[in-house]
């Protein structure tokens, strides 16, 4: 049996007719650029993060870079990031030439450790960029207040957890900027690049929306220095079509997610560990395991789709070496990058496949060393 990381055909085959429905709306409407498929996007995340105003960009990534563009983040400011991510978090401050200033994760969540946070804040922070790594959010309350304590802008990297809530509330809708990802393989994914930007202040939302489209208000007259980072009406539409199965979806994954736990339980791997102020979308359904790459390599050979998210912490990367971290600096991360295994978990994986999967997992992983013992342990980690 072969089970892959992520099967985006099997998920096609029970949208096509709609996709191809809303796909075919774009064609015959020529509009290309923005518009009503876009607005109706726009409308609906905002409705569903409780937030009021989405503004609908070109990527998470340029969700994040506009973000801080509209609260003026430039040369010389620190940005609090955690050292345990995609890229895309540090490599945005880094593009605008502030300074990001890396802080270490809670070993059971991945996130952002909040007394990491307050420990990093100096005169020169300017924004906290906090992550809401695999589907659950980060402990919002404690970075809220280092933020409110210093006048700090916080914005969401939400790109892995739309959907999911801290306390009853909508990832997104925490911070002063939320950002999502459609990139493809995202838990709501378009079929090319496309992104969001949230917030609950209708200020912020305007200045993101004029940042969009080159700071232009009016046409041909830039107030602000912005850029393109508009959304294809062609992908806005797509993501119309698929928003009605995300909750649907959703489920899936976590029924998924309680499958595995249950399977997986007594074994030499340790699965995910949700915050009980959390509810997880469950993007990833990461394992802890200590001989990492050769377990992944008996479950390739046995048809287990896995990926590594992420082999490195931002801070080793080569291109931010001139901040000057290096290893031993954000132990916790380097061990997560060491130790971490994704295991499929998308919503069409059927009782047959989990079964293979958590199988062949503890198959691979009989023999094998407990992974290493966190350090700190997550406030209300169950
Ligand atoms: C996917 C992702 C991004 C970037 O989104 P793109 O749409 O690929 O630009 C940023 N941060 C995190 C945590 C992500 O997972």
């Amino acid at each position: 049996m072969n089970v892959p990381i992520l099967d985006l055909k099997a998920q096609f085959a029970t949208i096509e007719a709609d996709v191809r429905a809303a796909i075919d709306r774009v064609l015959q409407s020529q509009r290309f650029i923005l518009g009503p498929e876009v607005e109706q996007l726009e409308k609906q995340i905002a409705d569903l993060t409780g937030t009021a105003e989405a503004i609908g960009v070109s990527s998470g990534t340029d969700a994040l870079l506009c973000a801080l563009m509209a609260a003026e983040i430039g040369p010389e400011d620190e940005v609090i990031v955690p050292a345990f991510s995609f890229f895309a978090t540090v490599g945005v401050v880094a593009r605008l030439g502030a300074v990001p200033v890396f802080v270490d994760i809670d070993p059971v969540t991945f996130n952002a450790d909040p007394d990491a946070i307050a420990r990093a804040v100096t005169h020169r922070t300017r924004a906290i960029i906090v992550v809401h790594l695999f589907g659950q959010c980060a402990d919002m309350d404690p970075v809220l207040d280092v933020a409110r304590q210093h006048n700090l802008v916080v914005i969401e990297d939400a790109a892995q957890a739309l959907g999911a809530t801290y306390r009853g509330k909508p990832a997104g809708s925490l911070g002063d900027y939320g950002c999502f990802s459609f990139f493809p393989s995202k838990n709501l994914g378009a079929y090319g690049d496309a992104g969001m930007i949230v917030t609950r202040n209708r200020e912020n939302g305007q200045r993101c929306r004029l940042l969009r489209q080159h700071g232009a208000k009016p046409k041909y007259h830039h107030p602000l220095l912005g850029g393109n980072f508009r959304i294809d009406a062609m992908q806005a539409a797509i993501l119309n079509a698929k928003l009605p199965h995300l909750a649907a979806w959703t489920a899936a994954r976590r029924r998924n997610a309680e499958a595995y736990d249950r399977l997986l339980a007594g074994s030499s791997v340790r699965t995910p560990a949700i915050a009980s102020y959390n509810e997880s979308i469950f993007h990833q359904y990461v394992i802890r395991v200590s001989e990492r790459d050769s377990v992944r390599a008996a479950l390739s050979e046995h048809g287990v789709g896995t990926e590594i998210y992420y082999p490195e912490p931002l801070h080793l990367q080569p291109c931010l070496a001139y901040l000057g971290y290096g290893e031993g600096d954000l132990p916790v991360a380097e061990t997560a990058s060491r130790e971490v295994l994704a295991l499929p978990i998308y919503p069409e994986l059927t009782d047959d496949m989990l079964r293979h999967v958590a199988e062949q997992v503890r198959a691979a992983a009989q023999g094998v060393a407990a992974p290493s013992e966190p350090a700190l342990v997550a406030a209300g980690a169950s």
